[in-house]
């Protein structure tokens, strides 16, 4: 997983965050990054969240049969 930049609210700035080994098999879909200068942990589930529900959304549909 790249890292990324966050604002990190001990640092009170931006900072790099990285992606911490996971131990809770979330595997790439982890939603914990922790802050590369001060080390605090933070979640993205929001993020993750959302974008899981996105996906439960993204059914197929039959497009050849619409109701008029
Ligand atoms: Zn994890
Ligand atoms: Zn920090």
């Amino acid at each position: 997983m790249p890292d990324r930049e966050l604002h990190c609210d001990t640092c009170a700035g931006v900072q790099l965050f990285e992606a911490p080994p996971c131990v809770d098999d979330h595997g790439a879909d982890c939603p914990e990054l922790i802050c590369t200068r001060c080390g605090s942990a933070v979640l993205i589930a929001t993020f993750a969240f959302r974008a899981a529900r996105l996906a439960d959304r993204h059914r197929p549909r039959p497009l050849h049969r619409r109701a008029a």
